[in-house]
């Protein structure tokens, strides 16, 4: 394990299949890092993120929308606690730099990633 930010470790952003995508700065991308310090900041407490980096053999299913980005460590899925919670890592996320970002029922979907025909999910810069 190591530290990609100062908040954020390779632990819980890499794939957890065990084939270490996700264990460099580089291949977790740092416009993602600087997101989610910006929403941590904006929390005020930890953010856990659920599921970030996924290699090829990932099921394309845990984020059918945008398993791409998560493929080249540009996405991440981070629980909100509630709805105020929510629209302010949102806000946060976006005033940091993300360029989609998709609420789920329980999580957002976080990614800077410039994909060419995004679905309205959510919402996102277009
Ligand atoms: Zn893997
Ligand atoms: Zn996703």
């Amino acid at each position: 394990m190591s530290e990609l930010s100062d908040h954020f470790s390779s632990e819980c952003l890499r794939c957890p299949c065990g084939c270490g995508f996700g264990e460099q700065l580089g291949e977790v991308d740092v416009k993602l890092l600087i997101v989610l310090e910006g929403m941590r900041r904006a929390r005020g407490a930890d953010l856990p993120v659920e599921f970030c980096c996924r290699c090829d053999g990932w099921p394309i299913d845990d984020c059918p929308e945008a398993m791409p980005s998560h493929r080249r460590g540009y996405a991440a899925h981070v629980p909100f606690l509630d709805e105020v919670d929510c629209w302010k890592i949102a806000w946060a996320a976006r005033e940091a730099g993300a360029l989609g970002i998709w609420v789920h029922p329980h999580f957002l979907h976080v990614d800077v990633d410039r994909l060419p025909q995004r679905p309205k999910l959510g919402w996102g810069r277009p």
